[in-house]
């Protein structure tokens, strides 16, 4: 499947996000020039590179690789939604930051719904031991959860993660969840996914 026969498919709310991580201006130019605007890179320093990060200002930039406390200033600076804030501390960092810049971006939680050691995010209980905290941070959109599921599930039980963050969102009243990558993504839109974030279903492989 390629990206326009993805996209037609869609059903209505659920966005795609180019995950651009790995390949270069030109091919992310060329996915636009089909009509996508937001794209998703996991490395700060990496994405600002690239030409066309600063040349086109019709383009919406998601980040959504792990963050480290040093790059947070960097990553406001730049990005107007953030996927992957996998703790209280950083979500206090972004909007301490987000206000001194007078900047508003649109933050996801990254939540850890399976055991996965390779993965960031905050566990259910914490985010709902830290919740009444959580809704009172100032400069930033809190608007939904982000998760990643491990690898090397079957359909049925990266179906039940997802539904799983889909019902915690919704008991937070959370609007979006993203969830769904090149080889989940079906099951994420059955659960409810409202952004799915696919690189090289869209872009191919990357050499990284
Ligand atoms: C790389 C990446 C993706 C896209 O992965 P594909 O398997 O290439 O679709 C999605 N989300 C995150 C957080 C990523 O790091």
């Amino acid at each position: 499947m390629d990206y326009l026969e993805i996209k037609k498919i869609l059903p209505k709310g659920v966005n795609l996000l180019a995950v651009s991580k790995g390949f270069q201006s030109s091919d992310i130019e060329y996915i636009q020039s089909l009509g996508q605007i937001d794209f998703g890179e996991s490395k700060v320093q990496e994405a600002i590179l690239k030409p066309v990060f600063h040349s086109n200002n019709n383009l919406n930039w998601h980040f959504i690789g792990r963050i480290q406390t040093n790059k947070i200033r960097k990553i406001v600076e730049n990005f107007d939604f953030i996927h992957s804030v996998d703790s209280y501390k950083k979500l206090l960092k972004i909007s301490q930051v987000a206000i001194e810049l007078q900047k508003m971006p649109k933050v996801f939680i990254q939540i850890k719904l399976a055991h996965d050691p390779g993965k960031a995010g905050l566990l259910y209980s914490e985010l709902i031991a830290n919740w009444d905290q959580i809704k009172q941070i100032k400069g930033i959109l809190l608007i939904g959860l982000m998760t990643i599921n491990p690898k090397g599930l079957n359909a049925e039980q990266n179906f039940q993660l997802f539904n799983k963050c889909r019902l915690i969102a919704d008991k937070l009243e959370l609007p979006h969840c993203s969830m769904g990558m090149s080889n989940d993504w079906e099951e994420a839109i059955k659960a409810g996914s409202t952004w799915i974030r696919l690189g090289s279903l869209i872009f191919g492989k990357r050499d990284s």
